[in-house]
């Protein structure tokens, strides 16, 4: 209850800050000043009242003066000062009070300030009507007098809004925002955001205010000032362990609450409105950001009780004394309900703003994880594109024809390469049938792939003949492959088409080719076998003549005679020997035997031995490395090995002859190495002298039919391998054969073949 003395300054100051109120500020200060002169020299209780209420009443229904708040401030410290001192003032009062109400009900602008001093009336004439009657006042009466007179007061002092939160604001068991796991609102919102938001709430009511995150962490931390935040403190010390234990123990009575309220908004999605653990009401209200509830925004609400027996079970719960909570019940300035009502209408309007800033968080990094993923797309398909315009650019330059067509047999896209092979341009192809360049039309080649297409198997390559545009027909080799559409259905089909005429011809050509070879390979035999059997008769026949004329006539004959004889004798051993290499030469292939294991060190002794006297008439040395074994036909090693010393003896030059054969294995091949000291030979020559007769010296200078290296070179082939010449003149050469250590099934094979078919 104010006193008079106390009374002056409150109601300087709050004229003072209302004056922007919409009574005219001369009027004000002159009927103030007028009321206060009163108020303090006179005596007499009755005449001051006599002119309040005139002062007041002319005020109130002068025309200026549409909102009574100025006049009621006034009003009221001035009743409150000589309320309960006179009976007869209490009487005058009452009536005034009731001619203002009714003024003020009926006035077509009724607002909130106006409902403050009706709810205040009211109280204050039910009091004292009781006063007059004598009754002694019920404590709820009191009560509600005292809290109409505490909210009026409160009203008096407070400058909505203003109040610094800060500092109230810091519970002294720390920040428990620290706990949020969540933090979505936290994050979105920002702390001090937030903050301005809670402080907000709190300035109205000095209760208790919270936002917490939709799993119940604080987002940041509960703000509590006066009954709540005493409450709040005594709680916490109650409850045992860090904060987080504290939580947990449910001995926070006042975090409990403010929890549990917190997440029946956040399960029901609607606002909570309850009674709190401690004493009082809180209010939360669910914040929704799109369709999701992220959190809840409260605030305690409401006077603490007053109730004594009520105040003891609570002093006893948060262990704390009755007298305390007496003490910090009276602190508490009792809030009009239009300033809940407006607490509550801003904390619907603080859910709304909070749950738009979460959305729209949300939405940006929405929009920037589509944004990078878009980047990505992008740098992901700029290769992409790039290779795909890089293949286009293949297809529209290659020499094929590259065309694709629909499964109406329609042309869907002709590339340079078709209008070059077939003459027509994509103007006059695309969209028009394929069977321009067909015109037979489907055939049973095309009836069959038209079948393989559908069931998206379609013929890997095939041939066939397209016309071109100028009527001529060309023989085309075709690939074909099933385009698909994203259901896998085949949609249509590209087809790459070579022109194959040359390659048709060169076809014919190699035909012929190796017909005409066929029939001189008959040839051959047949000469082979006329040589073996019908040339060699002759020849033996010639030799043996010969011989018979030089030994039984020899007497009869004279010089001249002989040196013919000798002539024709030593010819027809040349032309045997002759016979014999060719001989030699036609049955490597026809001839030969199967692959066995050959020991060529073995190979190399026996033809020194078959080599003997001309090793020893040149005293050539004739010396080997070691030598593997290999799959061979030793026959053919052995005349090889022969044919390659021998030479090599017969080409000796002034030195004596120097043989030597080497060999190496790299994978799986055998190279030996046959090399000599003799005349050596030109470059040249290198390739020639393994052709059949090829010579590069006249007989006078070196024996020879020139079919030694030719059967060689055709030994080496039948076992898969090469044969090849390194040499310089005058200083000798190196004869390399290639040849496999293991022969393949294959050549194997085909050497049975030869076998089969030599026998
Ligand atoms: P031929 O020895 O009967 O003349 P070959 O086919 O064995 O026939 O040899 C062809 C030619 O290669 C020979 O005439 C000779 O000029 C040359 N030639 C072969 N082997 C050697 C060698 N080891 N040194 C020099 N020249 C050689």
């Amino acid at each position: 209850m104010l006193d008079s003395t106390s009374s002056t300054q409150p109601v300087e100051n709050s004229v003072s800050e209302h004056r922007r109120g919409v009574l005219d500020a001369t009027v004000t200060a002159s009927w103030l000043k007028k009321l206060k002169a009163k108020s303090i020299h006179s005596g007499g209780k009755e005449d001051l009242l006599e002119t309040i209420s005139q002062v007041f009443l002319d005020a109130i229904f002068s025309t200026d003066l549409r909102m009574p708040r100025d006049c009621a401030v006034v009003l009221c410290e001035l009743l409150e000062s000589i309320l309960f001192e006179s009976e007869p003032c209490l009487k005058a009062i009452s009536s005034l009070y009731s001619e203002v109400c009714k003024e003020v009900c009926t006035a077509d602008d009724l607002n909130i300030d106006t409902e403050v001093l009706l709810d205040r009336a009211t109280n204050l004439m039910t009091l004292t009507c009781m006063r007059i009657k004598g009754i002694p006042p019920s404590q709820d009466v009191e009560y509600g007098a005292r809290d109409a007179l505490n909210r009026i007061q409160w009203l008096l002092q407070k400058s909505l809004g203003t109040t610094d939160g800060d500092s109230r604001s810091q519970q002294p068991y720390g920040d428990l925002s620290l706990l949020n796991t969540n933090r979505v609102i936290l994050e979105a919102a920002g702390d001090s955001l937030l903050k301005e938001i809670l402080d907000d709430g709190l300035n109205l009511l000095e209760t208790s205010a919270a936002i917490l995150e939709s799993n119940g962490d604080c987002a940041l931390s509960i703000k509590a000032s006066q009954w709540c935040r005493f409450m709040d403190e005594k709680s916490r010390q109650l409850a045992p362990g860090d904060n987080q234990e504290a939580i947990k123990s449910g001995q926070w009575h006042c975090n409990q609450s403010c929890r549990e309220t917190a997440l029946a908004a956040v399960t029901s999605g609607m606002p909570v409105d309850q009674p709190c653990n401690g004493g009082i009401r809180i209010f939360a209200v669910p914040i929704k950001a799109g369709n999701d509830i992220v959190g809840s925004i409260n605030i305690g609400y409401g006077d603490p009780p007053k109730d004594e027996n009520v105040l003891g079970e609570l002093a006893q719960k948060y262990g704390t004394t009755k007298d305390e909570l007496v003490n910090q019940s009276q602190k508490y300035h009792s809030r009009p309900p239009f300033i809940i009502e407006q607490s509550k209408k801003r904390l619907l309007s603080a859910a709304h703003l909070i749950g738009e800033i979460v959305e729209r968080k949300r939405s940006k990094m929405e929009i920037q994880k589509l944004n990078s993923m878009l980047k990505e797309r992008i740098t992901e398909l700029e290769p992409a594109e790039r290779e795909r315009l890089k293949l286009a650019d293949i297809v529209e330059q290659s020499n094929d024809a590259i065309f694709s067509v629909d499964l109406e047999a329609r042309v869907m896209s002709w590339n340079k390469g078709a209008e070059k092979i077939y003459g027509y341009t994509p103007e006059e192809m695309v969209g028009n049938s394929i069977y321009k360049i067909s015109p037979k039309g489907p055939d049973a080649q095309t009836e069959e792939i038209k079948r393989l297409v559908e069931e998206g198997t379609p013929p890997q390559m095939f041939e066939t003949m397209h016309t071109r545009k100028d009527g001529v027909e060309i023989p085309v080799a075709l690939t074909i492959s099933c385009i698909r559409d994203e259901n896998e259905e085949t949609v249509e089909v590209s087809v790459i088409s070579r022109d194959i005429t040359e390659k048709k011809r060169s076809e014919e050509a190699l035909k012929k080719f190796s017909r005409d070879l066929e029939r001189s390979n008959n040839e051959l035999k047949q000469f082979a076998f006329a040589a073996a059997h019908d040339l060699q008769e002759p020849l033996r026949a010639m030799s043996n003549y010969s011989d018979l004329l030089t030994g039984r006539y020899a007497a009869m004959l004279d010089d001249r005679a002989v040196k013919y004889i000798n002539r024709i004798a030593e010819s027809s051993e040349r032309m045997q020997a002759l016979i014999q290499d060719l001989l030699h030469y036609s049955r490597v292939d026809t001839h030969g035997k199967p692959f066995t294991v050959v020991d060529l060190e073995e190979v190399f002794l026996s033809s020194t031995k078959n080599l003997r006297i001309a090793i020893e008439e040149s005293s050539a040395i004739v010396i080997a490395g070691k030598l593997p074994k290999i799959q061979a036909d030793r026959s053919q090693m052995l005349l090889l090995f022969q044919n390659l010393i021998s030479n090599a003896i017969k080409y000796r030059g002034k030195d004596t002859p120097e043989i030597s054969i080497d060999s190496k294995i790299e994978n799986g091949l055998i190279t030996l190495n046959f090399k000599d000291n003799g005349i050596g030979i030109e470059q040249e020559h290198f390739e020639r002298i393994f052709i059949i007769f090829q010579r590069l010296h006249t007989r006078d200078e070196y024996p020879g039919t020139g079919m030694g290296l030719a059967i060689c070179k055709r030994i080496v082939d039948r076992h898969g391998g090469a044969i090849w010449v390194d040499s310089q003149v005058g200083k000798g050469c190196n004869f390399f054969v290639q040849l496999p250590q293991v022969q393949t099934k294959e050549t194997t094979e085909e050497s049975s073949a030869h076998e089969h078919s030599a026998r």
